[in-house]
This record gives C-alpha cells, structure tokens and sequence, in this order.
C-alpha cells in the first residue's frame, strides 16, 4: 500500500490554510460538516459559469450539459454505494429529506396503527422526529433499542423487540455524538429474519468507511452531500427498486410527472418520481466530484489513516486526568465526545478556539443519548481525512489550558 498522501490532501482544502488569530487553524468538526476540497468548490463554479441552465427539459446545448453532469453524478453515487440499478439513487436535500421521504412516503403507503417501527436510543433527531409524526398521524408504535454505558446498541434488548408487528427498523450506522459504528448487518440481518425492512442513517458512515447496499442488504440508505467534502443542501437516499416502485411519490411538481390534466396525473418513472421541482443541481454535481475525490484517494485508505487518529486521540484525551470521554466501544469512528471535569462543554469549545482549534460543543441533535448518560451536552472532536497527529496535539494542548483557566 502506498504511503497516505497526507501532505498532497492539506494542499486540496483551502479552508485549512487559515490562521484563528495567531494560531493555525485546527479543523476537528467534520462531523458537522466536512471541508470541501479545491476540486468540489472548482466543479461547483464551473457548473456556474459554463452550464447553468434547468435540467431534462431543455433542449439546448447549456441543458444538455448540465444534465449530463447532473446524470453523471448519479451513476458516480451508484457504483460508490455499489446499487445495482441507477434509479435507485434519489437525489434529496440531505438524510434529513431522505429519512422524511422514507417516513412520508414508505410510512404513509405500508405502516398502519398498530404497525411497529423500531429505532435506537442513539439515533439523530432527524431519525427519531420523522417517525414521531408518522406515528402521530398513522398511529404506528416506537420502539426504542437501549443503549449500553459503552454507547453500544443492547442487541439482545433489539432482537427481543423484534416481532411480527415491526415493519421498520431505522437505525444509525455510525452515531455522530458517541462515534459508535454500529453492527448493522447483523441488525439487518436480524430484521429481516424478523421480516422487518431495514433504513441505514449512514450520514457518517459515508466519509469513513466503504459502504455496499448489496452486501448490505439494506432496504433504504441515507446521507448528506456535506459530509462527504460536497456542497451543503444536497443528499441521497437509496431505496431497493421495488420498494421505491410500490411507494407514492412525496413531493408533488414539476419534473416527477409523465402527464398532468386537471384529472388525473401519470407519475415518472424511478428515479425522477421523487425528484420533484428544480433539483440543487450545482450541488449534486459537485457531490459528484466529491465522490470521484474520495475515490482518487481510495476510502479503504482513509478508513485506515481515521483510525490510527483515532486511537492516538483517544489514548491522548484518556491520559488526561479529569477528562471523561462518552462513547467507549471497541468499534468507533474517529469521533470523540468528552468532558472536562465539571467544565461546561460551551467553555471547552471557546478556549479550544481561542487557540485556533474547532471542535462542536452541544447535544449534537442527540438529546436522548444526553439524556441516558445523564448530562447535558459533551464536547465532540471529530477528526476526518485531511487531520494530523498535530491536530491531534493541538487538542490536547488546548484541553490543558482548558484545565489551567477553568479548573
Ligand atoms: N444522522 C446523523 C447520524 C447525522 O450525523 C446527521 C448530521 N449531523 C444527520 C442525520 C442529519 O443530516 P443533515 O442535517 O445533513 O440532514
């Protein structure tokens, strides 16, 4: 294997060549949203300077080009994601639009009151709320997988809530407040056993790890352009064909129909029935070229390199006396919630950027997992492909002088 070309990736992301006053800047909050490299912010001007034009209805040469571009990056999503059918990839607006599909349209069609949908205790709000309204509306149940003190699923408590009554099971691969990477074969595997379909959040499983549907065997996937190094406001969901055939189209308008009278409507076919009005069409051009540069450098690789941070990050903030870190499972993605002695996480993040380093302090829209360790927020390191060990000392250094001004 070659050597990760650490040095070549620092050079594609303008952003990280800044100062915070006189400090370098220390980028740890891709988890919030990733950085996005010269060839995505190029692409994305591109678009608007040579063919910005509306997409699949002109007929004119600007059109044309912006819906091959548009077209292409759906064929570049299908083979990173491994789908067998390019209609399977609907382009939404992020896992938050993805996961509302999925509970507008699948849940309105096939989930009835009494119907059970199982999700777990470390989920996002936007996989928790969705499914809250359609219970709400169709009278459906919730049922919740507890976690462990390690920030793990209880598999044992998911396999006993599993009965013929679920139909849904929507659960996080990668859990973006404790890092947790979830067993989510099996969770599939035991779901559809259970003849349960299966919903993957994979808003950070996508950057830092290879994801296949096939081998999966996943009903429906999510994730969010920004995230991946892509533009903000742009996301997919993948759906199984036949699923996504058998369900009603979400979101009415333009460019989802065959025909309109003022009788009746013939939808599109798949994928263009849920992909109604103009699309974010720059941003799914330049999720494109985001993934064609996460395929340059090879996502086996940044998997790997993420998790040598990880461990040295995670050693580091663990020797530190009065840290205390949320989310200890064997398996983990390079995201590190902490807390510093009785410190308020707010706190932590202001001296961090007072010395150039950027990291999320808050809930992380996981007010549950909050509410199971009993606190109110946490400090949250998360580190992504273009981070260095340094980054990982500058952390440290600033948890110290977290601990000299505030403890
Ligand atoms: N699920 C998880 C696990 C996430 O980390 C996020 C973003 N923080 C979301 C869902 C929602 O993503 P978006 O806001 O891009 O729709």
């Amino acid at each position: 294997m070659s050597a990760y070309p650490i040095d070549r990736i620092r050079s594609e992301f303008p952003a990280l060549h800044q100062t915070v006053g006189d400090h370098p800047l220390t980028y740890l909050d891709s988890a919030a949203t990733a950085l996005k490299p010269q060839i995505v912010i190029d692409t994305i001007n591109q678009h608007y300077r040579e063919e910005s034009a509306n997409i699949h209805r002109g007929l004119h040469y600007l059109s044309e080009k912006a819906t091959k571009a548009y077209e292409a990056a759906r064929d570049t999503v299908q083979t990173f994601i491994n789908a067998e059918d390019r209609a399977e990839i609907i382009f939404t607006s992020g896992t938050t639009a993805s996961i509302n599909l999925v509970a507008g349209a699948y849940g309105a069609a096939f989930i009835k009151a009494g119907d059970e949908i199982i999700i777990s205790n470390m989920e996002h709000h936007s996989n928790i709320v969705p499914w809250q309204m359609l219970h709400d509306r169709v009278g459906c149940e919730l049922r919740v997988v507890p976690i462990t003190d390690s920030g793990e699923i209880d598999l044992d408590a998911f396999e006993a809530l599993l009965n013929p009554r679920t139909r849904l099971v929507s659960m996080v691969h990668v859990s973006n407040s404790l890092g947790t990477v979830n067993p989510i074969e099996r969770v599939i595997r035991l779901a559809h056993d259970a003849g349960a379909r299966v919903l993957v959040d994979a808003a950070q499983a996508i950057t830092s790890r290879p994801l296949d549907v096939r081998s999966l065997d996943c009903d429906f996937l999510a994730f969010s352009g920004h995230k991946l190094f892509g533009p903000t406001g742009v996301g997919v969901l993948y759906g199984r064909r036949e699923l996504l055939e058998a369900m009603p189209p979400f979101l009415g308008g333009g460019d989802m129909i065959l025909s309109v009278t003022m009788e009746k409507t013939t939808y599109n076919h798949l994928p263009y029935k849920f992909e109604a009005g103009t699309a974010h069409i720059a941003g799914v051009i330049g999720l494109g070229a985001a993934v064609e540069y996460v395929n340059e450098i090879g996502i086996d690789q940044i998997s790997q390199y993420e998790e040598t941070l990880r461990e040295v990050a995670t050693a580091a903030l663990t020797d530190l006396p009065g840290v205390q870190l949320y989310g200890t499972a064997p398996e983990k993605a390079a995201i590190l919630s902490f807390l510093v002695d009785d410190v308020h996480p707010h706190d932590i993040g202001s001296v961090l950027d007072s010395v150039g380093v950027a990291i999320r302090a808050g809930h992380h829209c996981t007010q549950p997992v909050m509410q199971r360790f009993g606190i109110a927020a946490t400090a949250r390191a998360s580190f992504s492909m273009y981070n260095t060990r340094d980054d990982v000392d500058r952390l440290i250094d600033g948890v110290l002088r977290v601990k000299e001004l505030l403890t």
